[in-house]
């Protein structure tokens, strides 16, 4: 899953000079603007962050020869200045000013730091190895360079911090990243030979109508039978599987499954019953996601209403416009959508509003804590309140407590899963479990 974006800051600064050291320390890349003859940093200081320009112009002054200031560059829009701030903290060798007013992205250290880790661990691991071999270059400067005393105090200290691992090699902690880089490349190949091996099952968790008890469909939950290490659950492997593309490959091979059960379904009198299956957002970049949904449910002759598609609000934050188009196209197709974990993320109006969605999924951390207070019990109410003025159907995840069955009755809360009733199943006991209609509680 990608990262959500960090929040940025638009300020006005009167003294920017002054205030920047508090912000760069924050660990956010934010933007601000620079009136015109702003000093951003002198040469000599320590600082911790480079600056990325959206608009205005920079002027970069050095010293020439007899020590005198020099004009070395102007700089604009795109540009990128005081960058080595990132790798090392050695003092800024020139001087920066803004030449007109300018709108600047302040980069701290600790932002690329925050960055890299939300990465996939191969690329974190590269530019680690990259940023390293960097310093190692530095010092092992030439010997004529050497000879200068003002680099052999450049040389020095760089030694110096490289005596200090906790604090100098903070950005680049290449042990722990080649461990992390190592455990996914790992994980992935075993997930690339699972799926061969077909090593994938779906297990199936009942969705109730809550006022009559009945199974009215199921979750298809996705498990590894892991031949040494037994039943793995998806929290193991679903984040690995979203780095690497193999989650693309898991939730087509849980629709598959879907569509295998549900003449199982059929067979038991439940016709109308419904299978969701979860689709990661990373599903929603690739273009050909509603051809191929439709390809599977025409080749297994399902009736398309009956395959609900759970996806969580990230899928449509990352590209709304195209998101769109592709739940218009799932739409099209006949398929049910359900906005799951809601109320965790964004939750914003505007994808009730825009998106093409027949019902949202209340989490369990707001199911499990009803019983609670009030506080929970008002945001519960929320959120069936709010599916119902956009027509859409609530089903709660989670439900453990008798005592909650009646108060999401009461709230207009139509549908729910939970231990209360079942876990997910092998597919054969979730349909005994079908069956034999309402379990006693
Ligand atoms: P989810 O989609 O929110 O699924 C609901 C999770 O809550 C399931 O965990 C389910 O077993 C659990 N659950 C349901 N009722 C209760 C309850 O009463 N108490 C408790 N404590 N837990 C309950 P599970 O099966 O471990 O799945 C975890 C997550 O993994 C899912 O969360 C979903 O995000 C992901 N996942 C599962 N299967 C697939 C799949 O086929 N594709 C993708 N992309 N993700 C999947
Ligand atoms: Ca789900
Ligand atoms: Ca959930």
């Amino acid at each position: 899953m990608v990262p959500p974006a960090e929040p940025y800051k638009k300020a006005r600064l009167s003294d920017a000079h002054d205030s920047l050291l508090a912000h760069e320390s924050a660990g956010l890349i934010q933007r601000y603007i620079f009136p015109k003859d702003t000093v951003l940093f002198r040469k000599g200081e320590a600082r911790q962050c480079a600056y990325l320009i959206d608009s205005g112009r920079v002027d970069i002054i050095g010293n020439d020869e007899g020590g005198e200031d020099k004009l070395l560059c102007h700089i604009g829009a795109g540009e990128i200045f005081g960058e080595m701030a990132l790798v090392d903290d050695t003092p800024r060798t020139a001087t920066a000013v803004t030449a007109a007013e300018c709108e600047i992205f302040i980069i701290p250290r600790d932002a690329l730091h925050n960055r890299l880790q939300g990465l996939d661990p191969i690329i974190s691991l590269l530019i680690s190895l990259l940023i390293e071999r960097y310093r190692m270059t530095r010092i092992h400067l030439p010997e004529s360079l050497k000879q200068d005393s003002q680099n052999e105090r450049f040389i020095q200290k760089l030694q110096h911090h490289r005596q200090l691992p906790a604090r100098a090699l903070e950005l680049h902690d290449t042990e722990a990243h080649k461990e992390l880089a190592l455990r996914e490349l790992k994980l992935e190949q075993e997930l690339r030979r699972g799926l061969e091996k077909r090593q994938f099952v779906p297990y199936l968790q009942p969705i109730l109508d809550l006022t009559t008890r009945r199974v009215i469909g199921f979750e298809a939950l996705i498990r590894w039978q892991h031949p040494d290490k037994g039943l793995i659950f998806p929290d193991q492997f679903i984040p690995v599987a979203e780095h690497t593309n193999v989650v693309q490959h898991l939730d087509r091979l849980m629709l598959e499954k879907a569509c295998e059960i549900m003449p199982l379904l059929d067979q038991i009198g439940g016709t109308d019953m419904f299978i969701s299956v979860n689709m990661s957002g990373i599903n929603f970049s690739t273009l050909d996601i509603v051809q191929s949904i439709s390809d599977t449910i025409r080749r297994y002759g399902v009736t398309p209403s009956r395959i609900k598609l759970e996806i969580t609000e990230s899928a449509l934050i990352i590209d709304p416009a195209h998101a769109e188009e592709v739940l218009r196209g799932l739409k099209e197709l006949g398929l049910t959508i359900a906005l799951d974990d809601f109320g965790t993320g964004y939750s914003s109006l505007g994808y009730l509003h825009r998106f093409t969605i027949d019902s949202l999924k209340i989490d369990r951390s707001f199911v499990s804590r009803l019983h609670d207070g009030q506080k929970t019990l008002d945001i519960v109410s929320a959120i069936i309140s709010l599916a119902q003025v956009f027509h859409l159907e609530t089903i709660a995840e989670g439900i453990e407590r008798e005592g909650d069955v009646s108060t999401l009755c009461d709230l207009g809360c139509r549908m729910g899963q939970g231990y209360l009733f079942s876990k997910p199943l092998p597919v054969q006991e979730a349909i005994a479990y079908a069956v034999k209609g309402v379990l006693p509680v």
